[in-house]
């Protein structure tokens, strides 16, 4: 016990009859032989990457973000839509060419989620989606330069609805792409097919590939109408 105002100290002492004690405290009349030195400063471990407060809130604000996790999912959709991407991207770059060949003034760009191609020859009645490439026969976005079908004329839509209409429609085949992979070509010929020989038309309501970009507001998926 050390009562207050006592010296603490902790070393070896000669007492008055010569005897040396080691102790914490130095007893009356005892001379101070020695005090050790003071316990060495624990040495310094190597720096851990150690994160602030702040730094911690924004690792686990970053794990929860929203637009984190769909950059994300939305990678990994583009690379499991990679090889209906890379059938597109020959078929568009064929129809490219046959445009230039065929004085139709084809053109790439790169918009929202996807590679599109205008005025290509190979974009069907109007537009073809095989993963990531979009093929369109003429061009949406600008009817004046559109080589193609009229994609204002049957709906009564101005020319920047029409644009919407038909990039909105095919974004969801897009997306649709990203999310059946490799099932994505077979589950569009599969549709199809089924509705050509229930509706009599490729479009048909019976073609379930087809429901959800045609209907209002365009979706990837959307049940049958009753
Ligand atoms: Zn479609």
């Amino acid at each position: 016990m050390v009562r207050a105002g006592a010296p603490v100290l902790k070393g070896t002492f000669r007492m008055p009859s010569g005897l040396h004690v080691l102790g914490r405290r130095k007893p009356q009349g005892a001379e101070i032989m020695a005090t050790p030195p003071p316990p060495a400063e624990p040495t310094a471990r190597p720096a851990m990457p150690s994160l602030s407060a702040e730094k911690w809130r924004q690792l686990a604000h970053w794990q929860r973000d929203p637009e984190k996790g769909a950059a994300i999912r939305s990678l990994l959709g583009k690379a499991w839509n990679a090889p209906n991407t890379a059938i597109g991207l020959g078929y568009g770059l064929a129809g490219y060419g046959l445009g230039k060949v065929m004085g139709k003034n084809p053109h790439i760009d790169v918009r929202k989620d996807s590679i599109q191609f205008t005025n290509n020859p190979l974009g069907g009645v109007g537009a073809i989606t095989l993963g990531n490439a979009v093929v369109f026969n003429g061009n949406p976005y600008d009817p004046h330069d559109s080589d193609g079908p009229d994609w204002t004329n049957d709906k009564a839509m101005s020319p920047l609805e029409a644009a919407r209409n038909a990039e909105g429609h095919e974004l969801q085949h897009v997306k649709q792409g990203e999310q059946l992979g490799p099932l994505y070509l077979p589950s569009n010929l599969l549709g199809g097919a089924y509705s050509l020989i229930r509706d009599h038309q490729w479009h048909g309501p019976s073609n379930w590939n087809e429901r959800g970009p045609g209907a209002n507001p365009p979706r990837p998926w959307a049940r049958r109408p009753q």
